[in-house]
């Protein structure tokens, strides 16, 4: 299935393309420096570490602990009603080193009990245009 995500970001955001693209792969993908081995995300053009330039897609295990959430009770966007309230998480990844990623809990319409620390683990979500999503659930 294509993804309208995908080939909008290919045009308007390149960076994001490979994140986006191993997402329709069910693959959880991050940039890392090819000098020092740093993982960074959102993708930048040089590393925040050593100033390099070039990266390499590394898939990364969708693991990690809860950092911060908040719950959306209102939208004025109508394609967001089916799914509200809904759940914005920042999620620490299982990594040597501190990096954060944003995404929406997978479970919708309720409003979570979560905790900060709380384990969490990514998994995909298809939705009905065929775009793909990274979303996370408590482990
Ligand atoms: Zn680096």
């Amino acid at each position: 299935m294509s993804s309208k995500l995908l080939r909008s970001a290919e045009v308007l955001a390149p960076e994001l393309a490979p994140y986006l693209r191993g997402c329709t792969q069910e693959m959880l993908v991050v940039p890392r420096c090819n000098q020092c081995g740093h993982y960074q995300f959102p993708p930048r053009s040089l590393c925040r570490v050593c100033g390099h330039d070039t990266f390499a897609w590394t898939q990364i295990a969708g693991r990690g602990s809860l950092y911060s959430w908040t719950t959306t009770h209102r939208v004025s966007a109508p394609e967001f009603r089916p799914i509200t309230p809904y759940t914005v998480v920042v999620v620490s990844l299982d990594l040597p080193e501190e990096l954060r990623m944003v995404g929406r809990l997978r479970q919708t319409g309720i409003v979570p009990d979560l905790h900060i620390g709380d384990a969490m683990t990514c998994s995909f979500e298809t939705l009905t245009n065929g775009d793909v999503l990274a979303v996370w659930s408590p482990r």
